[in-house]
């Protein structure tokens, strides 16, 4: 198939892996931003072809981990009120809050009703005006505009009864955020295609300036990813800090406009919590005044509803590359895929789960100095 197949092929990988070698003369730490991208390293034993003065940190680009334990909660309280319809992707489903999940809210009696987009949700709107139905929105700056304009289009429409508990998070502050750390040991990073195609890379050039970090913008086969590390191995070795783009059948500079342009006009940017890292200032989306009346955050009164997360979880760490799934004391054991303890073990494309999925045979490794 095309656009897949290459960018799977064996024999290119090999290739490359060949040629990060060739260039690779010092121990470098690169991230990858998504999850997915992680997934792929996972999945294909990325890390275990390049050479062995690479090491790949896992960043925090599964948007269903990084939902805050407190919007769970949320979803939570507004699927137990008879009134509501709660309508949500399937892998928000299983995604643990303080006390329970909306697969036991649902096996209790609470309407819940799995959708493929927000479309579907106002759908379900129109055809129950007597119930109110609030669609949970979460996600990066990729699902942001389908978001945006569902709510755009139920105000145009006066449809009443529709709202969004939204939980959107945004890629360049998180990176900001994780390169200012004083135990930031990441020397380049692989941003996100997919967020790319929305949003441009004109962002990322302010941060690789001011951070002097080369960022390359990476698709999600095999292929992609050790071209795009390639790409930063080569920048690296130069001293070079520059924002590259590897993913060119998808992204250009400026991204999608259009898309853009009903983000703003629905969401402004605010402070907002990540769901194993704590408030990242200015890195998140809320629905603007002008479309209160489809917030449900303010319809439902919800604002109070805060929880604090588990403890023993060292989430936080292995998002800032200062440990692997594996150095955590709970992971395969009291955390797992069937019964998540923390955030990054609550979808497959979190960090922990990718381990758990392709790597949990493999011993846990010396616990590494932070400083
Ligand atoms: S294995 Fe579970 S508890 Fe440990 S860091 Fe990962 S998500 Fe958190």
């Amino acid at each position: 198939m095309k656009y897949l197949d290459e960018y799977r092929d064996g024999r290119i990988a090999r290739a490359l892996a060949a040629e990060i070698a060739q260039h690779c003369t010092r121990p470098w730490v690169l991230m990858e931003i998504c999850g997915g991208q992680t997934h792929t390293i996972m999945r294909y034993g990325l890390d275990e072809l390049l050479p062995r003065n690479i090491e790949l940190v896992h960043g925090p680009g599964c948007p269903v981990c990084v939902t805050p334990l407190e919007t769970i909660d949320k979803a939570l309280d507004l699927a137990a009120r008879p009134e509501v319809i709660l309508v949500s992707y399937g892998d928000m489903l299983r995604v643990p809050g303080s006390h329970a999940d909306l697969f036991t809210v649902k096996a209790q009696g609470g309407d819940i009703r799995v959708v493929y987009s927000p479309t579907e949700a106002l759908k379900i709107a129109r055809q129950n005006p007597d119930r109110k139905v609030v669609f949970l929105a979460i996600g990066f700056e990729t699902t942001a505009p389908a978001n945006a304009m569902a709510v755009w289009q139920a105000k145009n429409e006066r449809i009443g009864n529709f709202s969004v508990l939204v939980s959107h998070v945004l890629v360049p502050p998180a990176i900001r955020s994780l390169i200012t750390s004083p135990d930031c040991r990441v020397n380049g990073f692989i941003a996100p295609g997919h967020v790319c195609t929305v949003m441009g890379y004109q962002e990322y050039e302010t941060l690789a300036n001011d951070f002097r970090a080369p960022i390359v913008v990476g698709g999600f086969e095999p292929v992609d990813l050790l071209e795009a590390v390639l790409m930063l191995v080569r920048q690296l070795e130069r001293g070079e800090a520059r924002v590259e783009n590897q993913y060119v059948r998808s992204v250009n500079y400026e991204g999608n406009l259009p898309a853009q342009r009903v983000v703003e006009q629905v969401f402004e940017i605010a402070d907002q919590k990540w769901r194993g890292i704590g408030n990242i200032p200015k890195s998140g989306l809320r629905v603007r005044e002008e479309y209160g009346d489809y917030d449900a955050t303010r319809i439902f009164g919800l604002a109070s509803i805060t929880a604090e997360e588990p403890a023993e979880c060292i989430s936080a760490k292995v998002l800032q590359g200062l440990r692997k799934p594996t150095d955590c004391p709970a992971f395969g054991m009291r955390c797992t895929p069937h019964n998540p303890l923390g955030a990054l073990m609550v979808s497959s494309e979190g960090a922990c789960a990718a381990y758990y999925n392709y790597r949990r045979n493999v011993s846990p490794q010396p616990a590494r100095t932070e400083g």
